[in-house]
Formats: C-alpha cells, structure tokens, sequence
C-alpha cells in the first residue's frame, strides 16, 4: 500500500542530504519525492522543475484560488505550497510520497490525510545547528540568526510529530529513516530515547 511520509526539520539540519540518501537507496524504487512550487528567488544550484517549481506571486495567487495546494505556507518570506493533484495521482499509481516541508505544511498535511506518517528531524544541539549553518556558507550572518531563531519555533512542535530522528551523526539518522520508510519497523528505543533526550534539551534552551 503506498504511504505518505512528511519529513520536517529546522533549516540547516542535514533533511537535504539525508532525503537525497533515501532516494538513492536501492529499496527506493517505489519512493518519490514531491516538488514544491515556491516564489523565492532560484538559487544559482537549482533547476525550475527539479528542486522546485519556481512561480511569481500572482501565479502562486492563482493555484491557492484553484485549490491546486494540499498545503501552503509561508516561510521566511515566500510562498511555499504542495500540488495536490501530483501527491494524488502518485499515491494511487503506488509510489510511496515523501514531502519535505516546513513545520506549518506538516500539520496541515497530517490534518488532511490523518494515515500521513510524520518525522521530525532534530539536531543535537543548538550549537551543531548553528556550526552547520555557518559551515555551508549560504546564509549571511542576519541569515543565521533568522534561521537559529526559527528553528526554535519549528523545535517547539516536534512532540507533534510521529517519529523523531536525531541527526547527531548522518549514519544513524539515515538508518533511522530507512528503518520508519521502507521497513515500517520504527526506530529503536535507544535511538527514540535519545531524540526524547535531545528534544528536552532543545526546548529548555
Ligand atoms: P528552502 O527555501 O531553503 O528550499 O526551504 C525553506 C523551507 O520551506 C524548508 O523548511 C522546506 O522544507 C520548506 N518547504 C519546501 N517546500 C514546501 C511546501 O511545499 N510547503 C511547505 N509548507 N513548506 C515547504
């Protein structure tokens, strides 16, 4: 039966790399990755139609008006929205869905298909967060600040989700995605306790 998985993280977490590695996973071949539309600006790396579907805001207007979005949101100051009819039409040929998004899109989703499986990815700490967001030389230093402070909002929704993953090592948070995608056996309570460890942490700091 084909599934719906929604992998959520705060910015800078690794759910990039770590998504990448699921899809290029041999046990793959029944998973794909949905492709948002968004109005932020392209970024020199990406391809319109590959990371994304890149619109203007009146045509992004148009599709929420048309009820084209499973979900939308707005995150640091762009639209970003799920096309519904591909999530559908994929899911009934079979091909399990994972869809990347922020916080927000994650609890709509869940609202809408309560069968969704929901992951949440954490970092360790808030100092592995800030030292990968400054080591992948993308964002300025105001960047980082805005990106540090709203994963901590982002992190005081984690208990919402079904499963969370700590990355404090990519191995092991790969594992556990493999483990909740294509075996449905969960994480390991080692693991659980771990990111129930960290998860506290995040929240009191
Ligand atoms: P970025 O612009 O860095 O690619 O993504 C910024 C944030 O938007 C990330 O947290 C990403 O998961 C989220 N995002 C990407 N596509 C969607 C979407 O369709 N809906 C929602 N709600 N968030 C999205």
């Amino acid at each position: 039966m084909a599934h719906l998985f929604v992998i959520s993280a705060p910015s800078g977490t690794g759910k990039t790399s770590l998504i990448h590695a699921i899809l290029n996973d041999e046990m793959s071949e029944k998973t794909k990755l949905g492709i948002s539309c968004t109005t932020r600006k392209i970024r020199d790396d990406e391809e319109n139609g590959v990371s994304y579907f890149f619109l203007k805001e009146d045509e992004f207007s148009q599709k929420i008006n048309d009820d084209e979005f499973l979900e939308f949101a707005e995150v640091f100051g762009n639209f970003y929205g799920t096309p519904k009819a591909w999530v559908l039409s994929t899911l009934s040929e079979g091909y399990n869905v994972i869809l990347e998004l922020d916080v927000q899109g994650a609890i709509q989703v869940k609202k809408a298909f309560p069968e969704a499986t929901t992951i949440f990815i954490i970092p360790p700490s808030y100092a592995d967060l800030e030292n990968r967001l400054s080591k992948r030389n993308q964002d300025s230093q105001a960047e980082i600040k805005k990106r540090l402070s709203k994963a901590k909002e982002e992190i005081k929704s984690g208990e919402d989700f079904e499963y969370l993953v700590t990355n404090d090592n990519f191995d092991s948070a790969f594992a556990d995605l493999t483990s909740i995608v294509f075996s449905n056996k969960g994480i390991s309570s080692e693991r659980k306790n771990l990111a129930s460890k960290c998860l506290d942490h995040l929240l009191d700091h």
